[in-house]
């Protein structure tokens, strides 16, 4: 199937076909025809299978075609669970609708400044992407006129609902006209989802493709046994010094955790930072301009500000902590292996983390082989839950006491000392200048004793 049988508009195909895309994915092929039917739509797909230019180049079509309501209001509205999924979804409206006659694609998200969202509300609005929050505020406020919107998508509705966004989510569509088409995408299709669809979609078509142990496989999957955090940054240290990692998203539990692990990594000569919701929108749409400018080697983030990212370099995921839930693994591991490109997701765990990982792999459906890395072989001989042998270290290289070990436990410490000064500066000079990067760690001694950096932190923090 080509993306002319889909019958969209011409200057759609055109520029799709600029965008070097020559096939629609299983979920364009399936949701498109269903879409410009006109029937709502809920499907299952994960990110990277092309989810959301199946949403938007039929909800394009859809603008080609000139309302008839008189209303300066959008035509389209587009929620999503992030500000960072929101400027991606925002993008791809640009992108795809660029021959399309005046397209006006506007964000309305948390954390931008109420006065220019007045402004930007104010103009003739096609496309409306915004996270619930603050779209909620503007209704209530009256700033939103939804009299001639046709179309309601809701992206990545189980994220949320995980999120404690679907109470917005229903009152945003309560304002909207009940003669719209409502499509609903998810990571995965549940009960909890099937009530959301229940109240929100009229006689939806169903849509599943790709299970996610066929979105996977271009991820390899990693295992590393890690005794303690002081192993966990030499494992890290490790990984990221292999030539083969373009860039790399490292995962922390705690944004607290994603600063100092980012701070230390720069300390260590990488150019490395972090983020998280704790960042307000400038720092983090500056962060992720460099990760898809490739002036950044390694982001350091946690799960929400992470979800959505699309950048082609992403060669590594490592989870330096595993996520909560087995769905958030999915996400980010996700995060590699983009547009066809083949990826390595690499988890540490330790020996508590063995029913969690049982679970993440319950969910994949695939096992995550472990590996060793000589010199940083777990100490402790990993338990294990039901799993049956899952390529577990040998008792032959085990039990070596890492010549490292004893070093501050916090995430990032330990290595800089005994390796960071030598090999400071031979990735951090490859990726930008490293005075851009970091968000400096004053009282840190791995800090002070790196040389230069100071003065690069200082520079970060005035720019
Ligand atoms: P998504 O699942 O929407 O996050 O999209 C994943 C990636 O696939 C994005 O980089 C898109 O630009 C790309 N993409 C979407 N549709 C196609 C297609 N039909 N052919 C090639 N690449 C595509």
């Amino acid at each position: 199937m080509s993306f002319e049988d889909l019958n969209l508009h011409p200057s759609i195909i055109k520029a799709i076909t600029e965008a070097g895309y020559t096939t629609p994915t299983p979920i364009q092929q399936q949701a498109i025809p269903e879409l410009i039917a006109g029937h709502d739509v809920m499907a299952s797909a994960q990110t990277g299978t092309g989810k959301t230019a199946a949403f938007m180049l039929p909800a394009l079509h859809v603008l080609a075609t000139p309302s008839q309501i008189r209303s300066r209001g959008p035509r389209i509205l587009v929620l999503t669970p992030t500000r960072e999924l929101a400027l991606q979804v925002s993008d791809a409206a640009k992108k795809y609708g660029k021959y399309l006659p005046r397209i006006n694609v506007i964000s309305i998200l948390g954390g931008m400044p109420y006065p220019l969202q007045n402004k930007l509300l104010s103009q003739p609005v096609d496309i409306l992407v915004a996270t619930p929050g603050r779209l909620i505020d503007h209704i209530q406020r009256g700033r939103i006129d939804f009299k001639r919107l046709q179309m309601l998508v809701l992206d990545e509705a189980d994220r949320m609902l995980d999120m404690g966004f679907i109470d917005d989510v229903e009152t945003i569509a309560a304002a909207t006209p009940g003669t719209r088409q409502t499509l609903l995408f998810s990571a995965t299709l549940d009960n909890a989802i099937d009530k959301v669809a229940a109240k929100l979609l009229k006689t939806p078509q169903r849509i599943q493709v790709a299970t996610q142990k066929a979105k996977l496989d271009n991820i390899e999957q990693r295992l590393h046994y890690a005794d303690d955090m002081s192993h966990k940054n030499r494992l890290l240290d490790h990984v990221l010094r292999d030539e083969k990692v373009k860039q790399a998203i490292v995962f922390t539990a705690t944004k607290r955790d994603a600063d100092t692990l980012a701070d230390n990594l720069y300390a260590q000569g990488f150019s490395a930072a972090a983020l998280h919701g704790d960042m307000n929108q400038r720092e983090r749409t500056r962060t992720l301009k460099r990760l898809r400018s490739g002036g950044l080697q390694v982001l350091v983030a946690t799960d929400v500000a992470a979800r959505g990212i699309d950048v082609a370099d992403i060669t590594h995921v490592i989870n330096f902590d595993l996520p909560k839930f087995a769905e958030d693994y999915v996400h980010r591991i996700g995060r590699t292996g983009r547009a066809g490109a083949t990826g390595i997701a690499v988890s540490f765990a330790s020996n508590k983390d063995s029913a969690h990982l049982s679970k993440i792999e319950r969910y994949t459906g695939q096992r995550i082989a472990s590996h060793i890395i000589p010199g940083l072989e777990p100490r402790i001989k990993p338990r294990f839950q039901n799993n049956g042998p899952r390529n577990a270290p040998s008792v032959t290289q085990k039990r070596k006491r890492s010549p490292f070990a004893g070093h501050d436990n916090r995430p990032g410490f330990g290595v800089a000392n005994e390796s960071g000064r030598a090999r400071n500066g031979q990735r951090g000079r490859t990726f930008d200048d490293n005075r851009t990067f970091g968000h400096g760690n004053r009282g840190n001694s791995a800090f002070r004793n790196n040389n230069g950096n100071k003065a690069g932190y200082q520079s970060a923090r005035t720019k």
